[in-house]
């Protein structure tokens, strides 16, 4: 008798026993399925107690847009985006999650960020009437930065994101042509003076292009997607929705 290994079935059925087994980031129970918002999440890093208590901004009280929200209107001037939506404040676990992502290259947190985005977003476009998306994109990494890094967290949530989505993503439009210096600690109008002529677009956007998302990990002052979006309305596009994971506002003196 011959035995024939059909290794995708080996691999199916090895994942499906990893599956079972994962333990939550957080507090190390078992993971089943969860949700979020009445959304069934695919993501297999938390189980379903951690999920419903991460602390999530209220999207109901602020339309899904945390500008409707005057005193971060106020902390965010000069700004060229239309709408902002994050998920939650720059706080545990979110923070040290980022860090992980960014410094120890924990892809799967992209997921994670990207499918708790979703239910959040879906559960507004059900609750409101909002607008269309043409078109999702992500805050470029400079050349240097993304050989030094190997890769670009803000992409990798924007990927996960638009494809849970059916969105049309393109992750090659905008370039970071400068390479900056950091912008830790940099004043609002030292920060837009550092950003000046950082992007460009690599081609023209289609004529029907009027609203396009872009993904962000943490935004601050707001002005590296405030940049972007002056280039995009330069060329016809009339909002632009700033999607992050986490907000946090720069410290007032
Ligand atoms: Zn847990």
């Amino acid at each position: 008798m011959t035995w024939k290994i059909d290794l995708r079935q080996v691999k199916s059925f090895c994942s499906k026993a990893l599956g079972q087994m994962s333990c939550c980031d957080l507090c190390g129970a078992n993971v089943n399925k969860s949700f979020l918002l009445g959304y069934q999440l695919r993501q297999t890093l938390l189980c379903q107690n951690c999920i419903s208590d991460l602390p999530y901004f209220d999207q109901t009280i602020i339309s899904g847009n945390l500008l409707s929200w005057p005193a971060i209107h106020r902390a965010l001037p000069n700004i060229h985006f239309d709408q902002l939506f994050a998920l939650s404040p720059y706080t545990y676990p979110f923070d040290k999650w980022l860090a992980q992502m960014k410094y120890l290259g924990r892809f799967e947190l992209a997921n994670l960020f990207g499918t708790l985005l979703c239910a959040q977003w879906q559960a507004m476009q059900t609750n409101q009437v909002k607008l269309p998306i043409d078109l999702v994109l992500s805050v470029p990494l400079h050349v240097k930065k993304w050989q030094i890094r190997g890769y670009n967290q803000a992409h990798l949530i924007a990927k996960s994101f638009a494809s849970q989505l059916s969105l049309p993503y393109d992750e090659k439009l905008v370039v970071r042509i400068k390479h900056n210096a950091s912008q830790m600690g940099k004043t609002g109008s030292q920060r837009r003076k550092n950003l000046a002529k950082t992007f460009i677009l690599q081609e023209q956007i289609a004529n029907n292009i009027k609203h396009v998302l872009i993904i962000d990990d943490v935004v601050t002052t707001g002005t590296t997607v405030s940049e972007i979006s002056k280039l995009l309305k330069k060329t016809g596009v009339e909002t632009v929705t700033l999607v992050t994971v986490c907000l946090t506002l720069p410290k007032t003196k």
